[in-house]
């Protein structure tokens, strides 16, 4: 523009029309129109060299962004990348880049540091360690200085994941408005980052989850498969030898078979539970009964685990599935007996407390950890005292137990000391005679209304006498 301007004017002179031939009349109006033409040429001027260094400065932002983007993508460790963005940043933006992240519990971690200065990029990782994220933006300004300082939130989707802090001892290379929102926008690109590398490593932690799962379960469902397949091919050779075969070695099969079949109903309960779909078949039920028939099966069952039971004379009623709570009671019981290897008493009392049937299961075994007691109802937990090989077990026993319970508008919960034993209760909701009357017909009550599902006890498996 000044270019064209220039020459036009020099046309003109050189042919001896002035500047501006048409429209001045006198010398002295031509050179009032030569000076507001050279006025406006020079405003021109300005502005051109504006918009030049505007168009310059968003081709560098758009640079810096889309390099940040390919760093943050080229990897799914985040503090790589980070680090990696942070030294981009320096010293094109500003003359120190910190990026901190969350570490889940509300403390920073500097996940990246970049400085002009390397030794003072060194300083600053190692002292940002300690500094509370509250704390950042006032120790930077009380510890370096900066004549201008930039903190900008890392926003994951559900909770804040960080901070970028960018400072630098001269002004930041661009105007206030325009450096905050390159850096949000820097900081909107770290976050998805961030996040991204956490899906990844949720994702790698299922999948390995899932294997250790299954490998779990195929140990689980194959120890009882061993002998059980020995025990019939020795009862094969008997009958083909014309020999007799004894009641108990079919009763080691009925109980191995027994543990399978256990085994298999608790996967399919767990994950009934965990879709709300198991089903219940609510009616009146005695308790007592419930409670002395169960125990009664488990009696005979070792020697070492003497069973005391405590009923009181009247019969308890509560609004029940009586085959789920059996399954509740049979599960406590199974778990008092296998986690106390020492042997000892194992001890049920069910009594009324108030408003509630209250049954209790006690033991004289290894006892639940204090600090993983909170995780016992939880889906595939086993405390850290029970080793995989020692006690067989999925850690879905528990699971189903409290769903079961709950559903029936009970509680579930524990006491237990470490090495002197534990106490599993339960507490459910008291049928009292009039509402026995009225409930007499039993229902369905799936916990969705959905639910087409059958129940699991449709074909009973009997354990043996
Ligand atoms: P499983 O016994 O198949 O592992 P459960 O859900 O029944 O599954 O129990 C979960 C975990 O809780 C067990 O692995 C064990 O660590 C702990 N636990 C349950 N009952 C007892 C108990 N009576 N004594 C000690 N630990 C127990």
């Amino acid at each position: 523009m000044v270019a064209l301007t220039a020459s036009i004017t020099g046309w003109h002179i050189a042919h001896g029309a002035g500047f501006f031939p048409p429209l001045a009349a006198t010398p002295h109006e031509e050179l009032i129109a030569t000076q507001a033409f050279l006025a406006v040429g020079s405003i021109c001027g300005l502005v051109l060299a504006a918009a030049l260094e505007e168009r310059h400065r968003a081709a560098h932002e758009q640079a810096l962004l889309a390099d940040s983007s390919a760093l943050l993508s080229e990897s799914l460790d985040e503090w790589e990348s980070l680090a990696r963005v942070a030294h981009r940043v320096v010293p094109e933006f500003a003359d120190g880049c910190a990026i901190l992240l969350d570490r889940g519990d509300g403390v920073m971690t500097p996940a990246a540091v970049a400085h002009v200065d390397p030794a003072l990029e060194r300083w600053l990782q190692e002292q940002l360690a300690s500094v509370p994220a509250e704390r950042t933006q006032q120790w930077v300004l009380e510890t370096l200085g900066p004549r201008s300082l930039l903190v900008v939130p890392l926003r994951g989707r559900e909770r804040g994941l960080g901070q970028l802090v960018l400072f630098s001892g001269s002004p930041l290379r661009r105007s206030g408005q325009e450096a905050r929102a390159l850096a949000e926008e820097l900081a909107r690109r770290c976050a998805l980052a961030v996040e991204r590398a956490h899906l990844h490593r949720e994702q790698q932690d299922a999948v390995r989850a899932r294997d250790e799962f299954l490998t779990i379960v195929s140990h689980e469902l194959k120890t009882p498969l061993t002998p059980l397949s020995l025990q019939l091919e020795s009862m094969k050779r008997r009958l083909q030898a014309g020999q007799q075969v004894d009641v108990k070695a079919v009763d080691r099969v009925r109980n191995s078979l027994g543990r399978l079949v256990a085994l298999i109903y608790d996967l399919l309960d767990s994950s009934r539970v965990a879709s709300g779909r198991l089903p219940l078949q609510l009616a009146p039920t005695p308790l007592k009964e419930l409670v002395q028939d169960v125990s009664a099966s488990f009696a005979s069952q070792s020697a070492e685990h003497p069973l005391v039971v405590e009923v009181p004379e009247e019969e308890i009623w509560v609004r029940g599935d009586g085959s789920r709570l059996e399954q509740v009671l049979a599960n406590l019981l199974d778990n008092a007996i296998k986690y106390s290897p020492l042997g000892g008493p194992v001890r049920v009392v069910l009594q009324v407390q108030g408003e509630e049937a209250h049954m209790s299961v006690s033991d004289r075994g290894l006892g639940i950890p204090a600090d993983q007691q909170k995780l016992l109802f939880e889906r595939f937990f086993r405390a850290r005292n029970v080793s995989a090989r020692s006690y067989g077990g999925l850690g879905l026993g528990l699971y189903i137990c409290r769903d079961i319970v709950e559903r029936h508008g009970g509680r579930i919960w524990a006491e237990s000391t470490p090495g002197a034993g534990s106490t599993l209760h339960v507490a459910l909701p008291l049928l009292r005679a009039g509402d026995r009357l009225a409930s007499t017909s039993p229902s369905t009550s799936p916990s969705t209304s959905t639910s087409t599902s059958t129940s699991t006890h449709e074909e009973p498996y009997e354990p043996p006498a």
